[in-house]
């Protein structure tokens, strides 16, 4: 096995003010890109609750999904250009810049669309070299504000004065509690249709992860319901006018009243909303998310749809814990309050709708129970909704060729995808779509069990 770090290559090389985009090597991360950006009034519309680190050229190779998606989409569409080494050696260039001449302001190129194999392709099309991607107007300063002292997540690190930080200039959080799911999804989809926002999301159980500086704290608010159990964050920010801030904030405390809603403020619930403040700035840039790795972050369910699709997913995952077990009492996120609902698109179309499970690494038990907690809620939403088993970013196995309704048969025409872009099947072999030798030599055990899942929701097995 070969294993390549690209650390090396951490630069943005280039701003273009004329055509709003930014050229980055594969090292550079949503951190690095919104210092320069901003500098010159520019951002790239968003950050994943991956935190700032993650690298803009790994996050293609899946999908880009950030608290600001409702106004700017996911990364695979604000994608401008790749440059790619192949597993063969070939460099390939994608988008407007391969007509000589032409600079990088298109995405597309002469000839088939080649950027729409290569996105979300996981890391098996080749290794991304440079990334463009589209730049937004940015009013939120040239300089973010910055705690006292940063951050840092160790265990026993508990002092939230450097937990907290005021919002960038022009840029406000909204908190809103509802009385129930029925409220929060009504109001949901009264914010996306009505066009105001960059950000629309319900935060579960992640805001007992994000806002805790230990874990101790973070077990302790999940067990008691500290925070909403049925809420939604909305991020404005006042990007065409002095008055924008004001009349979209009207708009919401209208939709908020006519779905019962209740913002939190400092008359109401003033110490969760003290509690929520890590997020004033995550929402722009984020350094709590990996708060969620303190156990393990190692499964989940992810449907997506429409937003009522979190009302569906709520019952699928409480029936999956009460048929496994949890692993930890966050496992339960989702199961008696809000999934975490990501608004990825303007009029709230699609949604994306989050729960995971986070075992303890070193007890093969909770491990295993993990597996199949994640392996049957796929199965039952791909059953039950006639969708995709696992929603979030690129196909992944063994959820493709075991799922032939995709498509159908989206297995055999990736293989053949990954056959011209790797024919010696070297660049991360299984990870997107198995090969017909990997298929034969997919473990026994692991076949059945999954076969055993499909059964047990009407679909026919498959064979080997
Ligand atoms: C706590 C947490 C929260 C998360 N939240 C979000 C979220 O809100 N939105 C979201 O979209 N994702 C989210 N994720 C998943 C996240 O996208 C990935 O974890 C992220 O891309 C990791 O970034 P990295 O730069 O460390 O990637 P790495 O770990 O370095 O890379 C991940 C994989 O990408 C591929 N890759 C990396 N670099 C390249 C390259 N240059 N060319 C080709 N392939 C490459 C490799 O196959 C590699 O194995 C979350 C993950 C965690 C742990």
């Amino acid at each position: 096995m070969m294993s390549i770090h690209l650390s090396r290559m951490n630069r943005v090389l280039d701003i273009d003010c004329d055509c709003m985009t930014a050229t980055l090597e594969p090292y550079a991360d949503y951190g690095q890109l919104l210092a320069e950006a901003a500098k010159v009034g520019l951002w790239n519309g968003g950050t994943p609750l991956a935190t700032t680190l993650c690298k803009l050229s790994s996050q293609a190779a899946f999908a880009g999904i950030w608290q600001t998606s409702k106004k700017y989409g996911l990364l695979d569409k604000n994608i401008v250009n790749l440059t790619l080494v192949l597993p063969t050696g070939e460099i390939l260039k994608t988008g407007s810049s391969t007509v000589a001449g032409i600079k990088d302001f298109w995405d597309y190129g002469p000839g088939p669309d080649l950027l729409s194999v290569i996105r979300c392709s996981a890391g098996t099309t080749g290794i991304i070299t440079e990334i463009t991607v589209k730049l937004h107007t940015w009013v939120g300063g040239k300089d973010l504000p910055e705690p006292a002292a940063g951050r840092p997540s160790i265990i026993s690190y508990s002092q939230p004065r450097f937990d907290n930080a005021p919002p960038p200039s022009k840029h406000r959080l909204y908190w809103i509690e509802f009385p129930d799911y029925d409220a929060e999804i009504s109001a949901f989809r009264k914010v996306a249709h009505s066009g105001i926002g960059i950000g629309l999301n319900a935060s579960g159980v992640y805001s007992a992860y994000y806002c805790s500086p230990t874990q101790k704290m973070t077990e302790e608010r999940a067990r008691t319901g500290f925070f909403p159990p049925w809420n939604l964050y909305v991020i404005i920010a006042g990007i065409t006018s002095e008055t924008q801030i004001a009349y979209e904030e009207k708009v919401l405390r209208e939709i908020v009243a006519e779905c019962r809603g209740r913002f939190l403020s400092s008359e109401y619930q003033s110490e969760v909303l003290e509690a929520l403040s890590p997020w004033n700035l995550d929402c722009i840039r984020n350094v709590c998310g990996y708060r969620m790795n303190r156990r393990m972050y190692a499964g989940g369910c992810l449907p997506a749809g429409t937003p009522e699709i979190a009302k569906y997913h709520s019952t699928l995952w409480k029936e999956t814990l009460e048929k496994f077990g949890e692993t930890h009492i966050t496992d339960r996120g989702g199961a008696d309050n809000t999934t975490f609902l990501y608004g990825i698109e303007p009029a709230a179309r699609y949604a994306l709708s989050e729960t995971d499970i986070y075992p303890d690494p070193v007890d093969p038990h909770s491990l295993e129970k993990c597996a199949a907690i994640t392996i049957y809620s796929a199965v039952r939403n791909a059953a039950e909704r006639k969708s995709t088993p696992f929603s979030f970013g690129g196909p992944a196995e063994p959820l493709v060729t075991f799922f032939p309704e995709q498509g159908p048969n989206v297995h055999l025409l990736l293989r053949k995808l990954r056959n011209i872009f790797d024919p010696q099947g070297i660049s991360s072999p299984g990870r997107q779509v198995l090969t017909e030798e990997e298929f034969k030599a997919f473990p026994a055990h692991s076949r059945d069990g999954i076969n055993k899942m499909r059964e047990l929701f009407g679909m026919k097995p498959i064979k080997k």
